[in-house]
């Protein structure tokens, strides 16, 4: 049976690479919402052109439209055999509408809620920092500078972009749960499969490893 995996997580907790790898190691295209909607507008399709008029007059993009958007790429043949969800759905209305398509056409929905901690991305995202001379990106956890504060390029002190700021990313964090959370809800009462997955230990790959493990349990 072809699977439909969904993937949710806060901002930050990497569900972005894990839906990379999963794509990876069960050979799925890796469907993210972000990315089509960019490409319509990018190419100026009639999709596009109507998210952006209403992207560009502060609106939200209508639920309909967007599982229009989202129809248009499920139904192109490389997701016949299965594919990764990233980014939607994000009402309840587009859960429901989800649900209903993959059901008339046999796939089997299979939700992954990554989960980590709010202190830990904190940490996380905390520990970034920017050249605000050339752009280079490091994280003095992960991918330290050489010289402590600088950055190896051209030994400009490092910055924290406004973005990564603490309260900021709480308050994104705060956001995400207010707004899963009835997703979330919705998904535990009526998918036969939903997997809570610990999003914080064993490090990408071994997360990867467990997700595809519970995956594939079926
Ligand atoms: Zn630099």
């Amino acid at each position: 049976m072809a699977r439909a995996i969904v993937m949710f997580g806060p901002p930050g907790s990497g569900k972005g690479t894990q839906a990379v790898l999963l794509a990876d190691a069960l050979g799925l295209p890796h469907v993210s919402t972000g990315d089509i909607f960019r490409a319509h507008v990018q190419q100026g399709s009639e999709l596009g052109l109507q998210v952006r008029a209403i992207l560009n007059s502060g609106g939200l993009v209508p639920d309909e439209l967007v599982n229009r958007i989202v129809e248009e790429r499920l139904a192109r043949p490389d997701c016949a055999g299965g594919f990764i969800l990233d980014g939607y759905p994000r009402t309840l209305p587009q859960a429901q509408w989800l649900g209903g398509w993959l059901g008339e056409r046999g796939f089997e929905q299979v939700v992954v809620n990554l989960e980590v901690d709010s202190e830990i991305i904190v940490g996380r995202i905390g520990a970034r920092r920017q050249c605000p001379r050339c752009g280079a990106s490091y994280n003095l956890v992960f991918n330290p500078p050489k010289n402590g504060a600088v950055c190896d390029r051209d030994q400009t002190p490092l910055i924290t972009r406004p973005d990564d700021q603490e309260a900021v990313v709480r308050q994104r964090f705060q956001a995400y749960a207010r707004q899963t959370a009835p997703l979330l809800g919705y998904f535990r009462d009526t998918a036969r499969r939903f997997h809570d997955v610990d999003g914080a230990t064993g490090g990408p790959d071994g997360i990867a490893r467990r997700i595809v493990e519970l995956v594939r349990q079926g």
